[in-house]
This record gives C-alpha cells, structure tokens and sequence, in this order.
C-alpha cells in the first residue's frame, strides 16, 4: 500500500522517534503549526477515525495514552490541543490515523 505514514512506521522513511513502542509512533509534524506540532499514529493502517473498528477500541486508547507521554515530555504545562482531522470536510491529508498534538500557544477557538 502506497502510504505516506505506513512508511514512516516502518522505517522506510525516517523520521525523528519522539515516542515509540510496538503499536505507535510520534514524530514531528513537517509542517508545524505551533511551537510544539507532533503527530501520532498507530503502526496498524487505520486509514481515518471514521474507519476505527470495535476491534481497534485498544490501539486506540493507547494511541491517546502516548500523545499525553509526548505532552508530558515536552512539558506543555500550560495545557494544548489534540486534532483528528477526518475526511475532506475535516481537512484531512494523509489518510492514515494520526493524532495531532499541538502546544508551545495559546490556542484559538473556533477552529478555523
Ligand atoms: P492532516 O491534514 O490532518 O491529514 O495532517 C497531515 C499532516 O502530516 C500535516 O500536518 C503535514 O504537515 C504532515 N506531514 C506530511 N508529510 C509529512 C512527513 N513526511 N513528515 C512529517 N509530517 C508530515
Ligand atoms: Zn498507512
């Protein structure tokens, strides 16, 4: 499968290991958005929130678990913002789960 995040998983592309362990990967966004801008992603292809399975209920609470590893990490004390982006109306790229994590500013809101 030609997938962007699939080969940054496995190592074929390389990227900077912000957290790792056998079901997820962080590593920082290319494009940083924020002082702090990590994505998060479960090695498994998902390819969006919308398409997680009740059998992904587990990655899935372990992939939110390791963003909060990297936010402590990075000592974003004064708090930051997760985003999934899903689907063309959610502004989504890479279609392969991934996590957001953004910190280092003040947020706004809404959300543009
Ligand atoms: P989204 O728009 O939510 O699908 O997010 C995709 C994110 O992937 C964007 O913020 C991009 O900047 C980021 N991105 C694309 N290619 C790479 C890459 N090779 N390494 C790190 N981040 C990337
Ligand atoms: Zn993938």
């Amino acid at each position: 499968m030609d997938c962007l995040f699939c080969k940054i998983a496995s190592g074929a592309i390389p990227v900077e290991h912000l957290y790792e362990d056998e079901r997820v990967l962080a590593f920082p966004d290319i494009n940083p958005q924020a002082p702090t801008h990590v994505l998060v992603i479960p090695k498994q292809h998902i390819s969006s929130h919308a398409e997680a399975a009740a059998a992904d209920t587990d990655l899935l609470g372990h992939l939110l678990w390791a963003v909060g590893e990297v936010a402590r990490a990075k000592k974003l004390d004064g708090g930051y913002r997760l985003v999934i982006n899903t689907g063309p109306d959610g502004g989504q790229t890479v279609d392969h789960l991934h996590i957001h994590l953004l910190g280092g500013r003040a947020m706004h809101w809404p959300p543009g």
